[in-house]
């Protein structure tokens, strides 16, 4: 049972990013101090949505500049502080080198800002942003799980540098961040395993992988189809929450998978048609899995034959119970989520409707 004495101030890392966005605005409309420790404080097109929300809010915000690679850098971000949230890591699917554009940063970032805890005499809780990447690799996985279901008890062993390194990078991270709490006792750590994140951005330039996502449901990339490929969908605002409630409820403890719709890539564009008509090119059938294994590599080099066989034309299923149960979380309807996100991207001029 940790209590979090809520007058201390609350450090949010990667508080520029796309989830920490709803975060920052839930911590300051509660009153809270927020250290925010982002890697360019004096750029506004990463930080001036977070001084608006300040502006209009009973909290207040403090930045301090921080890299997940340069040793000590969250050390005065984080004097005072009781509560950590760790957000920051790099989140991108087409990477040249994976080892230095995701591993390092996760895994050593980790290290350094949990290592900085212990330091900090202040620390009482971390909350890592970790993610369902660490909980399993592929589709393929869900048929060894006991009960046919991905939940908190499970680790992802089969992700590698060469397959899935973003997958790979989040469960390297989320062990080390295991190991660290474990060889201490004055703070616990309670991490947040969200699916895919989607909803609108408190920061429409924000460069999370969950825009690409979405976008190219619109600006042509999927034109000609989609492969039904299962994935487990979760609200931002709602991942924002749950974060909320993990650093604040004494008895949160352990993983949190945070995932409220069991879908597929081919159920999005099924939304977005139905609610936004013929006016962008939405994908108008779904790819047979023989099409994507003989020639996804081809356009797509990172649509690897491994990952089509064990991917695609198959299921995702996770268990939101423990998040339910522990945090009273409710989850926001997956429509929501997708036309919200869409037409934020319209009006940003992201994806452009047909003339
Ligand atoms: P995002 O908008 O790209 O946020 C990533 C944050 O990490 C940004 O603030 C970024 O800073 C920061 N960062 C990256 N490399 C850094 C470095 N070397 N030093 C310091 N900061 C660095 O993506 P997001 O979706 O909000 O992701 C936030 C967290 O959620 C990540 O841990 C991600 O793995 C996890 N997650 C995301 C999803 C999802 O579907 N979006 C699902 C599960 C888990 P800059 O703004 O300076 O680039």
């Amino acid at each position: 049972m940790t209590e979090i004495d809520t007058s201390a101030p609350v450090l949010v890392t990667g508080a520029s990013g796309y989830i920490a966005g709803w975060l920052v605005a839930r911590l300051l409309s509660e009153g809270h101090t927020v250290h925010a420790a982002v890697r360019s404080p004096d750029d506004p097109t990463k930080v001036g949505h977070l001084d608006e929300m300040a502006r209009d809010s009973s909290g207040s915000i403090r930045y301090f500049g921080a890299d997940l690679l340069r040793p000590g850098s969250y050390a005065e971000a984080m004097q005072d502080c009781e509560l950590v949230f760790h957000t920051a890591s790099p989140f991108m699917s087409k990477v040249e080198d994976p080892i230095k554009q995701l591993i390092e940063p996760a895994q050593l970032g980790t290290r350094n800002v949990l290592e900085q805890a212990n330091g900090v005499a202040s620390v009482r809780r971390v909350v890592l942003t970790s993610s369902c990447a660490a909980i399993y690799s592929d589709n393929s996985n869900l048929a060894e799980t006991p009960n046919g279901v991905f939940t908190e008890e499970i680790w992802n062993t089969s992700s590698s540098v060469d397959h899935q390194p973003y997958s790979y990078s989040k469960t390297l991270a989320e062990r080390e961040a295991w190991r660290i709490a474990d060889a201490q006792e004055r703070w616990d750590l309670v991490t947040v395993n969200p699916s895919i994140v989607l909803g609108p951005s408190k920061n429409p330039r924000a460069s999370s992988e969950s825009f690409n996502m979405v976008k190219q449901f619109g600006d042509g990339t999927l034109k000609t189809g989609v492969p039904r490929m299962g994935f487990g969908f979760v609200d931002v605002r709602d991942v924002a929450e749950v974060h909320y409630r993990a650093g604040f409820t004494p008895a949160a403890s352990g993983r949190y998978l945070v995932s409220g719709h069991d879908s597929d890539l081919a159920e999005i564009g099924v939304i977005l048609r139905a609610s936004f008509g013929d006016r962008f090119p939405f994908p108008p059938r779904i790819l047979p899995k023989w099409l994507l294994w003989l020639v996804g590599p081809m356009f797509n080099k990172w649509l690897t034959r491994k990952i089509v066989s064990r991917n695609v034309d198959l299921p995702w299923r996770g268990d939101h119970g423990k998040a339910k149960r522990d945090l009273g979380i409710e989850f926001r309807p997956l429509k929501e989520s997708v036309v919200e996100f869409f037409q934020q991207m319209i009006d940003i001029g992201a994806v452009k409707a047909r003339a």
